[in-house]
């Protein structure tokens, strides 16, 4: 794959052989075969994110995907380009590859084979047998724009076409070879970059309280206050050495962060019984008291959330659990209550991006027309993936946007010159969250 390098022209050039990269390596191919299509990839192992994609599995789409599944640019936007490759469009494409796949909880859609690499290599596989040439270890650091296309450079050589596609992704585990170079070369080319950030990234918290509890997880709500926002998720929260994560803190975590940057102040808490509201509560510990008068406190609340959580609660609110209910007091009471209500989670930071799912920012999609994702900057030069100011909640979003943004692209990069839409005002041009 490190491949010949001789053979420097191309009629499509695609720099970044990740998700958005290769798909649209596969989908272009296929749609013009007599094109040559070539690949540069700045590791020596393309699409290796993908093989940390749901835990080693590849949660590589959802069954309902809808704009308010994102964050970024204009709702409008992405809805028009999650439109034009849909779900089941996604579910036809990886079944063309030969994968089929399978349902799990909250519509998550992973490879059968319960494994990243049948997705990686899907699309590997069918991109080489497509003809698309994939170069290795070959880094573009410079894009220049001539009359008639563009040269591309690495350290080793250069590259020229008349199109290309940048792929390159965002800056999050930079390891895997996104490194956030390529929001300078979208810069070169006359774009700009919403300031970019970690998000569906872990947070590190103050304090000893989530130190004893490392490797405990179970449902919360999660509320953000910043300023006069309020912001909820729901779902799972890992307690871990550092401070919290799993896909309810993941979900939030760009919020917060993007509240501390703008100076808001957020403060995070979470519901440890979650559905319930304040009168609920009480009226559930007065019910168990009734049952149940002997029951210590420690032993209702552990009947809610995992025992290890419920003493530790109990310790930092300085509360006696083996109080038997029928001998609490009605302040103590209300107290342990507003506290499962609103247990205070002190963030201090994100874990940063070494350890961030996506980045948020990036190139704002009203500098790319939706109808080819081409450059309306910067004509023959296409974008898809990541290096876009789009950020999906955790649940196989990220990668549809890969995918689809990459349908749009291929689709662009293929058309005639003559037939390429052109480039459309976008409705709403502003951010959304
Ligand atoms: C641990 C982890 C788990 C995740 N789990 C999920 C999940 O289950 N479901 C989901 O939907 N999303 C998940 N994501 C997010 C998802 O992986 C990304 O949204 C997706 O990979 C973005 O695709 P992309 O092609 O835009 O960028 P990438 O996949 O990052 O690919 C970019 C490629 O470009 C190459 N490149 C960069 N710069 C250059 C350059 N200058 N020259 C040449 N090549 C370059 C990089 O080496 C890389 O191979 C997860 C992410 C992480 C880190």
């Amino acid at each position: 794959m490190s491949g010949d390098v001789s053979d420097r022209a191309a009629d499509i050039l695609i720099i970044g052989a990740g998700a958005a990269g290769l798909a649209a390596a596969v989908m272009a191919a296929r749609q013009h075969p007599q094109y040559r299509i070539l690949l540069l990839e700045s590791t020596s192992r393309p699409a290796s994110k993908l093989l940390l994609t749901g835990g080693g599995r590849c949660n590589l789409t959802n069954r309902a995907v809808t704009p308010h599944d994102f964050s970024g640019s204009s709702l409008h936007a992405i809805k028009k380009v999650l439109g034009a490759f849909t779900v089941p469009q996604t579910v036809e494409f990886f079944r063309s590859l030969d994968v089929s796949l399978h349902e799990e909880e909250h519509g998550k859609l992973f490879p059968a084979s319960g494994n990243a690499h049948t997705i990686r290599n899907a699309l590997l596989d069918r991109a080489e047998s497509l003809g698309v040439r994939i170069l290795t270890k070959q880094k573009v650091d410079c894009i220049r724009r001539k009359a008639d296309g563009f040269d591309i450079s690495t350290p080793q050589t250069f590259f020229t076409a008349p199109r290309i596609l940048l792929a390159t992704g965002g800056c999050s585990y930079p390891r895997t070879g996104s490194d956030g170079g390529g929001y300078d070369l979208a810069r070169s080319c006359g774009h700009t970059i919403i300031p970019t950030m970690p998000a569906l990234v872990p947070l590190a918290l103050a304090g000893q309280f989530h130190r004893d509890l490392a490797g405990i997880s179970h449902d919360v709500e999660l509320t953000l206050l910043m300023g006069n926002k309020r912001i909820r998720t729901a779902g799972s929260l890992l307690w871990t050495h550092f401070g919290i994560t799993g896909p309810a803190v993941l979900d939030i975590s760009g919020h917060w962060l993007r509240g501390k940057l703008e100076g808001l102040q957020p403060v995070l808490t979470a519901s440890l019984v979650p559905g319930e509201n304040s009168a609920s509560v009480e009226q559930w510990l007065l019910d168990v008291a009734a049952d149940h008068p002997k029951m210590s406190l420690q032993k209702a609340l552990s009947s809610r959330m995992p025992a290890r959580l419920a003493a530790a609660v109990l310790v930092e609110l300085k509360a006696d659990g083996t109080t038997a209910l029928a001998h609490l007091s009605k302040e103590s009471r209300r107290h342990v209550h507003s506290a499962l209500l609103a247990w205070p989670l002190p963030v201090v930071d994100s874990r940063g991006y070494d350890h961030a799912e996506v980045t948020a920012g990036g190139v704002p999609l009203k500098e790319v027309n939706l109808a080819t994702m081409e450059s309306r900057l910067c004509p023959g030069l296409f974008l898809a993936g990541e290096v876009l100011d789009v950020t999906g909640r955790v649940g196989g979003f990220n990668l549809q946007w890969a995918w689809s943004s990459a349908w749009v692209a291929a689709r662009g990069l293929t058309m005639d010159n003559a037939a390429l839409p052109q480039a459309e005002a976008s409705p709403d041009p502003g951010r959304h969250h």
